[in-house]
Formats: structure tokens, C-alpha cells, sequence
């Protein structure tokens, strides 16, 4: 029996569809600057999945950056915007890769539930100098949606400009830069089955662009370096997925492993579940059962779970969201995340329920 992988918000698996147009550009080789018949090809598949992108989420193809992830375009959008903005406002619950590179002069607090309020943003926003604020869409944590589109307004009234990681958003709810105002939005590819190492900055019309790195001309400049053409065809391939279809799906498998958790532990936890959510994510903490423990259980049992607040040495680390949240440091020790996608299948949401059964035993043995 093969892996029973939840862990689709760290990074989903590469869809067939991505992973085909990633060996068809790779065969096809050619550099998308070069004038020659395969450069030419190579910049058909570049253009293509430009334009793709930019339907995905409401953008012009011209006003597409291609990086290297999320965490590049979330830096490049910061740099971008510098001369443009005086404060940096950042809400206390984005992700460590602006959290940790950048230094906010104000912070936006989220409520209990994992969003931050529009009463809050207007707290914050009210004398805030040419404000650069960056508010996810949805956290990568408790999967809660904030409320971007109703804060927009203010950042614009402040004279600001808005920068929003729409990495866990893309493919798992609909996107419009337009719609939500955004100066910057932020996404990646491996979120949701594309190859990793692509992503996008996608800008609005007229959105600042300082140039901080020069070289090569590639992205008009904006983000110089030769075009990682396979994974961005990838990424293309990815993003033509029914994800209509796909998220009435997931949610039922998320329904159902909520539904199940409810039964086997009636003292679980499950954060942000009065918010709004992407429909794939569950944060829950099982009291008295360390997340670091259970995962390694989990694992050995073959369920990849996640503490939701992994570091890149893969230690389970205390959340920073569940502490602006104000959950007490004893049970956020205790948060789990399963994260549900493409190729989740009720087999996965039974496997995890067993896995987690016998935790529930450990613990009544006091063995936890
Ligand atoms: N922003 C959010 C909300 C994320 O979940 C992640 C994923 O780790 C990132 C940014 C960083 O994305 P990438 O791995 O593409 O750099």
C-alpha cells in the first residue's frame, strides 16, 4: 500500500499532465531568447504559459513576472515597490519567506479565528505613511481566507500599495487581480501540482516596478536570468486542471476526515473552523498529544502529515500563527495539518483516521 500523503499545502505531487509538458519542453530544448527554430519554440511555450497565467488570475500576459517560487516574487515585489512606499506593513500571519527576510514597521493582528478583521486594517492603516501592506489570501496553516478584497479599500484610501501571496489560494479558490486590488500578487507552482522551482509576480496595470538587478534583459528586465522554460510549461499544464470539479471533491475528503476526527477524539481542536477556509486544509490539535510524536507515528504508519509549521531542517517548530491567535503554546505543540488535493482519495482520509486511531489508544495508555 502506497503513501497516504496529506501534505498537499508543503507541496502537492506533480500532476501527469504537468509532468508531460515538462518533458516535452525539456526535449525540445532551445533557449526562449534565441532566434533559431528552437529558441522560437521555447518562447512559444514561455508566451503560452504566460498567457495562461495571467487568465488564471485575471492579469495581463505583459504584466507577468515568472521567478523561481513564491518566496522570489514575494522579495521581488518588496523590491519592486521600493521609492514607492514609507511604511511596510505586514500581517503577523504571513508566511516565514517574507516574514523572515523583510522588517515591517507595523503589523496587522489576526482575530482568534486566524483572520485579520477590516476593523483592525483601518486601526493600522490610520496615519501609516504610503503604506506597501502585504495580506495573504489564504494562510498556509488553517487554510482561513482573509479578507483582502474588503481591506483593499482602506490600503488604497492610505495611499498604499497591496502585495498578496496567493500561493495556497491558486487553483482552491478564483482569482482577480482586479477584483481584490492587489498592486502585487504572489503565486507558486508546486502548491498545486505543477513542477516546484516556478512561480509568478503578476502586477497590475501601472503597479511600481523598480529595477533592482540587472543582467540579461529576460521578463523585460524585471527578473533578469534565462527562463526556466520546462517548468513554467509545467506550471501552464497544471493550471488548465478542472478545479471546479476538483475542489467539490477535496472538501468532501476534508468534510469527511473532520467529520471522522470529531467521532474518534470529541476534545480535538480544529483551528480557524468558524473562518472561512480553502476547502483543503485542516489544522487540529489532539490535547496531550505532541505534533512532533504523532507525525513520526503517522509516518511509520505510511500518513505524511505535517505540523503545519515545519522549518526547512524539517523540525517541528512552534507556530507563529497559532500564537498570534492566541492559542495557548501547551496545545498549538499539539497542531497537525492535513492537507488535501488533486490525487486525495477516500482511502487516504480512511488511512489517516486508522493512523490516528491509534494515537487515541497510545494516549488512553498514557503511552503518548
Ligand atoms: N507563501 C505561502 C503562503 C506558502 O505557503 C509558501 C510555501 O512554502 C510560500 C509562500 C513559499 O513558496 P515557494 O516554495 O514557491 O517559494
Amino acid at each position: 500500500m502506497g503513501l497516504a500523503y496529506l501534505d498537499y499545502n508543503a507541496t502537492a505531487p506533480v500532476r501527469a499532465e504537468a509532468a508531460g509538458a515538462v518533458a516535452r519542453a525539456l526535449a525540445l530544448g532551445g533557449n526562449a531568447s534565441s532566434v533559431h527554430g528552437a529558441g522560437r519554440a521555447a518562447r512559444a511555450l514561455l508566451e503560452d504559459a504566460r498567457e495562461t497565467l495571467a487568465s488564471a488570475v485575471g492579469a495581463r500576459a505583459q504584466d507577468i513576472v515568472f521567478t523561481s517560487g513564491a518566496t522570489e516574487a514575494l522579495h521581488r515585489a518588496v523590491d519592486a515597490a521600493s521609492g514607492a512606499f514609507g511604511d511596510l506593513i505586514l500581517s503577523s500571519i504571513e508566511h516565514d519567506a517574507l516574514w523572515e527576510g523583510v522588517k515591517p514597521t507595523r503589523t496587522l493582528a489576526c482575530g482568534a479565528d486566524g483572520v485579520v478583521s477590516v476593523e483592525e486594517a483601518a486601526k493600522v492603516l490610520d496615519g501609516a505613511d504610503r503604506p506597501l501592506v502585504a495580506l495573504m489570501l489564504a494562510n498556509n496553516e488553517t487554510g482561513a481566507l482573509q479578507p483582502v478584497e474588503a481591506i483593499a479599500p482602506l490600503v488604497r484610501a492610505a495611499g498604499g500599495l497591496l502585495l498578496v501571496d496567493a500561493a495556497q489560494a491558486l487553483g482552491r479558490v478564483d482569482i482577480g487581480l482586479q477584483r481584490l486590488d492587489a498592486a502585487y500578487l504572489v503565486v507558486s507552482s508546486h502548491k498545486l501540482g505543477g513542477p516546484p522551482g516556478a512561480g509568478a509576480l503578476a502586477l497590475s496595470p501601472g503597479a511600481p516596478f523598480a529595477i533592482s538587478r540587472r543582467g540579461g534583459g529576460q521578463e523585460q528586465g524585471r527578473r533578469p536570468g534565462t527562463e526556466n522554460v520546462p517548468a513554467l510549461a509545467g506550471f501552464a499544464a497544471a493550471l488548465r486542471s478542472d478545479f471546479a470539479a476538483e475542489r467539490v471533491r477535496i472538501a468532501t475528503l476534508r468534510d469527511a476526515f473532520e467529520a471522522g476526527l470529531r467521532r474518534q477524539f470529541p476534545d480535538a481542536v480544529i483551528f480557524s473552523d468558524a473562518a472561512s477556509r480553502l476547502c483543503n486544509t485542516t489544522l487540529f490539535a489532539l490535547p496531550g498529544l505532541a505534533a512532533e510524536t504523532s507525525l513520526i507515528a503517522l509516518d511509520l504508519k505510511g500518513v505524511a502529515l505535517s505540523s503545519g509549521a515545519a522549518c526547512s531542517s524539517g523540525k517541528v517548530r512552534s507556530s507563529r500563527v497559532l500564537a498570534a491567535m492566541g492559542v495557548a503554546p501547551a496545545l498549538a505543540r499539539c497542531a497537525l495539518r492535513a492537507s488535501f488535493g488533486w490525487a486525495s482519495t477516500k482511502d487516504d482520509v480512511a488511512r489517516a483516521l486508522e493512523a490516528l486511531e491509534t494515537l487515541r489508544a497510545r494516549r488512553a495508555a498514557g503511552r503518548a
